[in-house]
């Protein structure tokens, strides 16, 4: 592996990546190309033609159409084979998330089956239990769910009441209390099922089966959204659980929640890059038919506004989830080369990229609550019908911000995470952050070197960065042991770290691309970039200003002010032209196709 490539999570931070160290999805090969192609296929024969009567809580289809995806081997993609499944790597597993993403409120079955219902036991799992449930996960025979939610512990999850303790011949647990939200709950026949031992600080977890005596099953929620997916209430009342189902260590049940988390976020990013592509093409579609003041709504300007930032947003959300995906199967890859066990360095990466992980969560969830809400506004009334996709769509994506951690608790993790790292020495973070500091001192060179286009960008992105640190390094110096309580600012450095992240994502995929193709077609993709970078500054600039003017005074204000605008100055842009060109090649090619 290159020097590169083997970077850290957080790292980008404080590190500049180069475009042929990132994997982008034009990279996915034949094998790779035909997973997804069964993943679309199973979409468009059985899920989407049923998608009406699975929102009604059809629980048999559901069960009937996991099993006929486990007949696919489409559960099994992340399974090793001796477990029944097809060992894929990471990257793949995203892929085929982000395929079965268009598929509604089944993709919450899917994905909370594959991912939160099946890795906990991949990963944490004994031999014993591992071949035990494995292949029934694998082949659908069993649906997973993991149960961690209780009324009083949401956000806050170690802090739940539901209580397990040892029966005196030492040979089961016996389970009581109740948790909430539990999706695939009507469904499964197997709960990861997160619980206190007595007194215990932390949570630990176990696997549950449906049959269980004690172990009943709430009705369905009526939700705004995801009707499609099950969700319920689960109670135990003395339920007896057999002492080699506590799945990892005693009090270890809380880590394995946070490291599944983990994973869980990615994953519903890439499920949201699916959506939002399948809910562009619709919203071109229709606006390629829909006719008013005698013309195509799609050659309305306001209209081709909101289509263009559909595109740009999700393009930047899929680059982002890409490039951290891929960050992940090459940590893994790297801890197995110096002889660590397959699962422990999975795991291990997974750790290593939560902060990435976080971002992912968080732009794609909130991208696609962009582009479902533009898309019902270029529906018209028309958006407003039952009838139409984008109705649903515009249900089924607001739970992404809420479930896998809300994005507030993921913004604040994101800056935590980072913190955390910096001072147990894995992140130097005080040297680049005093650098920048004395860069603040001294005059500003005027006028720059001619540069080319993409270093031009490259540049950009490192001043976007010395925004980060001058601002963070600041707050930090003010607010030393009181700064987990200033949650604004907290929020206000992880959308920076966001915005940049999702900058330097996307120019380095367009930058990999213009090596892939010629003048013409690389085109479209600059104006991608040109735009978004314009915007990603803007938000920067926005805040930081904020931030500062909240907790900096007198000079030091002004010299932060001033070093602002010169870490977020990016050059002009003819930004309506570049989207006029984004939506007329979205309406040309009538789908989603960059
Ligand atoms: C449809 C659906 C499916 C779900 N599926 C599952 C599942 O399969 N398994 C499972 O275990 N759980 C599941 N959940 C639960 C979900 O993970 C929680 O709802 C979520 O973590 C938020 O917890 P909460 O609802 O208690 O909100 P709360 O924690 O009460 O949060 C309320 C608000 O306060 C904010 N907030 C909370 N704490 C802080 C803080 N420290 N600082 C600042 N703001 C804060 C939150 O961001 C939010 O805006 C599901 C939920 C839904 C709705």
């Amino acid at each position: 592996m290159s020097e590169n490539k083997s970077i850290k999570g957080g790292e980008f931070l404080i590190r500049e990546t180069k475009a042929e160290d990132i994997f982008i999805p034009e990279e996915f090969d034949e094998e790779q190309r035909m997973i997804a192609q069964s993943c679309k296929d199973f979409n468009d024969r059985q899920v989407l033609p049923n998608i009406d009567t699975l929102d009604t809580h059809d629980r048999e289809l559901s069960i009937k159409l996991m099993k006929e995806a486990g007949e696919l081997g489409l559960l099994g993609i992340s399974v090793p084979e001796e477990y029944g499944g097809f060992g894929q790597n990471f990257v793949t597993s995203m892929l085929t998330t982000e395929e079965m993403g268009k598929g509604y409120g089944f993709a919450v079955t899917f994905s909370a089956h594959t991912g939160i219902g099946t890795l906990p036991i991949l990963y944490f799992g004994t031999e014993e239990q591992k071949k035990k449930y494995l292949p029934k996960l694998a082949s659908g025979e069993y649906i997973g769910s993991y149960a961690l939610t209780e009324a009083g512990a949401g956000s806050d999850p170690n802090s739940g009441t539901t209580n397990a303790t040892l029966s005196e011949d030492g040979k089961h647990y016996i389970l009581n209390g109740a948790k909430i939200w539990i999706t695939n709950g009507g469904i499964a026949d197997l709960f990861i099922v997160y619980a206190k031992i007595d007194d215990d600080k932390n949570l630990s977890a176990f696997i549950v089966e449906r049959d269980t005596p004690g172990f009943t099953i709430g009705n369905e929620e009526e939700k705004m959204g995801i009707k499609a997916a099950s969700t319920v209430q689960i109670y135990f009342d003395n339920v007896k659980i057999p002492a080699e189902n506590l799945l990892g260590p005693r009090n270890g049940g809380f880590k394995i929640a946070l490291y599944i988390l983990n994973l869980g976020r990615i994953k519903l990013s890439g499920a949201t890059v699916g959506a939002g592509k399948a809910t562009i093409t619709h919203s071109v579609q229709y606006a390629n038919e829909r006719k008013q003041f005698g013309q195509l709504i799609s050659s309305f300007g306001a209209i081709k506004y909101k289509l263009a930032e559909m595109v740009i947003r999700n393009f930047a959300s899929e680059s982002l989830t890409y490039r951290a995906s891929q960050n992940i199967d090459d940590a893994s890859e790297a801890l197995i080369a110096e002889g660590t066990e397959k699962d422990k360095a999975d795991i291990e990466a997974i750790r290593q990229f939560a902060i990435e992980a976080s971002i992912a969560k968080v732009f794609g969830s909130e991208a696609l609550d962009y582009i479902v809400d533009e898309a019902v506004q270029t529906y018209g009334g028309m958006g407003y019908s039952a009838e139409m996709p984008v109705e649903r769509a515009y249900r089924d994506s607001r739970i992404n911000r809420i479930f896998e951690g809300t994005n507030e608790i993921n913004r604040m993790l994101i800056v935590a995470e980072l913190l955390k790292r910096g001072l147990k020495g894995e992140l130097d973070l005080l040297t680049p952050a005093k650098a920048v500091a004395g860069e603040l001192m001294q005059i500003p060179e005027f006028g720059s070197p001619a540069m080319d286009y993409f270093e031009e960008k490259r540049k950009y992105i490192v001043n976007f960065k010395k925004a980060i640190l001058m601002v963070a390094g600041a707050a930090l110096q003010k607010f030393t042991n009181t700064l987990q309580d200033e949650q604004e600012i907290l929020m206000g450095v992880s959308d920076m770290i966001m915005c940049t992240y999702a900058a330097e994502s996307t120019l380095l995929r367009i930058e990999k691309l213009s090596k892939m193709y010629d003048e013409n077609k690389i085109g479209i993709y600059k104006d991608i970039l040109n735009v978004h970078i314009t915007d990603m500054a803007a938000k920067i600039n926005k805040f930081g200003v904020d931030l500062v003017n909240y907790f900096a005074k007198g000079d030091e204000k002004q010299g932060m002010l001033m070093g602002m605008k010169r870490f977020t100055k990016v050059a002009s842009v003819d930004v309506v032209s570049a989207r006029r060109r984004i939506a007329d090649k979205l309406i040309e090619d009538n789908q989603y196709n960059f």
